[in-house]
């Protein structure tokens, strides 16, 4: 096997996020380890929002990527602990998830557009489990909250 660890990291790299295109399955740290044991890849993966449907495709995604590159013997692990939180996302996951018009997890939500704080929440379940739709009283925009967990 030649195919280095940080190659693999950088294929996992382009995956999006199905619920969020603007941001990969990397940056949002649901890939949690890539390592060899002797021949055998492993690959620990973590889910987000246990509500969100989007787990078991990302794995067929990954699994795509994998055999795509000539990877047939690996193995993938779901490690439910430590669980995963959105803390996990670095700032520039959450300034990605803003320009994709997504306020960020935060205590505090604002409007992704004009950056109030002036905002009420329409429904606590919006699109899917991991997002809360909200309405900004300043500009009316409409936007997603990606749920602080
Ligand atoms: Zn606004």
């Amino acid at each position: 096997m030649e195919i280095s660890t940080a190659a693999i990291w950088e294929s996992l790299k382009t995956i999006p996020d199905p619920e969020i295109p603007a941001v990969s399955i990397v940056d949002l740290g649901i890939v949690r380890n890539v390592e060899f044991n002797d021949d055998q890849l492993k690959i620990t993966i973590t889910p987000t929002y246990s509500g969100c449907p989007a787990f078991s495709f990302m794995k067929e995604e990954i699994i795509r990527h994998l055999e795509s590159a000539g990877i047939f013997n690996y193995q993938i692990d779901t490690s439910l602990a430590p669980p995963w939180t959105t803390d996990w996302m670095s700032d520039s996951v959450k300034a990605k998830l803003k320009e994709a018009g997504i306020a960020p997890p935060s205590h505090k939500v604002e409007c992704p557009q004009c950056e109030s704080q002036n905002v009420d929440v329409i429904s606590e379940f919006g699109s899917t489990a991991c997002k809360a739709l909200y309405k900004c009283n300043e500009c009316s925009e409409i936007f997603h909250h990606f749920k602080q967990i």
